[in-house]
């Protein structure tokens, strides 16, 4: 099994030095004009292709994202093929485990990845999509009494917009994406959902784009979006669940067994309720930095999408997705 993820990795290495060669060359395309975009696109090709097996353990992942104030983290959009294999009933994942093993041998099965998730839920990695058909198979056969073996729904990688102060509608963005933003120009971007946000006296607009891996890897290494006369901040567009009252991740307040925390001050009472001095301190940075001792940044706002701790709950939200 080493030595079919070392393969997988290596193949993966390849595949991400010619797509970043491929964009290099269609910038040089495109003129001299955005040289910076450039350089930036062969500093990936080359970073991405002297990584060898990093490990990113929890520690390392959190303080790596806590430089994301200049240079951000480009996340990874490697594809993944996996398979959920998910208990009708309720058990544990080493019920699962110990189910998986006695009915399937897995010395043929080119499996990459085994991670448990909640309530017996096992995530299972092959090495491609055919592979993965051919083990679907096998489970479906041997084990479709008691689980339900799924195929997630594929994702494509999305951003989050704000700041906006126009009103649009989803052609009128695209138009402005693609005309005004060099990376954006090629490759198809879907409008996913459009909203506004009241925030006292002002009236903003946030988006959910849908664009692809290639137009994502680039976009990421920007400050901001260029749309209509506005500067416009943007982020990964996967969200992780924040809860409203302890503002911790995935879970929700109707679930939530942890104290009242308010967003403005950190006293236990409702951030509507607040008449404390804004603090801009966030808690699940103090938290991580009093169990963990990680010396984070604690000096942003609670579920601030720059936050180190929101970050990794992003990166293993992404994992659990299929990319
Ligand atoms: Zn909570
Ligand atoms: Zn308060
Ligand atoms: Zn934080």
């Amino acid at each position: 099994m080493h030595q079919e993820m070392y393969l997988k990795n290596a193949a993966e290495i390849k595949k991400v030095r010619e797509v970043a060669e491929q964009m290099v060359k269609q910038v040089e395309v495109v003129g001299n004009e955005n040289e910076k975009l450039c350089s930036e696109i062969k500093t990936i090709a080359k970073n991405k292709s002297s990584v060898t097996q990093q490990q990113k353990s929890y520690a390392n992942v959190l303080k790596m994202s806590d430089n994301t104030q200049t240079t951000r983290e480009v996340p990874e959009f490697k594809k993944r093929t996996p398979i959920i294999v998910k208990p009708k009933a309720k058990q544990t994942s080493e019920k699962t485990k110990q189910d998986l093993n006695n009915k399937i041998n897995p010395y043929h099965l080119k499996i990459t990845d085994i991670k448990a998730g909640q309530n017996g839920v096992m995530v299972i990695d092959s090495i491609d999509e055919s592979e993965r058909e051919k083990i679907k198979e096998i489970m479906d056969k041997q084990m479709s009494d008691k689980y339900e073996i799924k195929i997630p729904r594929d994702y494509k990688p999305r951003l989050f917009i704000t700041d906006m102060h126009f009103e649009k509608n989803s052609d009128e963005l695209i138009e402005c994406l693609k005309n005004q933003n060099k990376c954006l120009e090629q490759g198809e971007i879907k409008v996913i959902k459009q909203y506004s946000v009241k925030n006292n006296t002002k009236t903003y607009y946030n988006a959910i784009v849908e664009v692809d891996e290639c137009m994502f890897t680039s976009v990421m290494k920007l400050d901001k979006l260029n749309i209509g006369w506005e500067r416009c901040r943007f982020y990964d567009g996967v969200n992780v669940t924040t809860c409203f009252k302890c503002k911790g991740y995935n879970h929700k307040a109707t679930d939530c067994k942890s104290e009242e925390v308010c967003s403005k001050c950190l006293g236990k009472h409702k951030t509507t309720e607040c008449n404390e001095t804004p603090k801009n301190k966030c808690i699940n940075c103090i938290k991580a930095n009093e169990k963990l001792n990680l010396g984070l940044d604690e000096n942003h706002l609670c579920n601030s999408r720059d936050c180190p701790v929101y970050l990794k709950h992003l990166s293993a939200k992404k994992h659990r997705l299929g990319y």
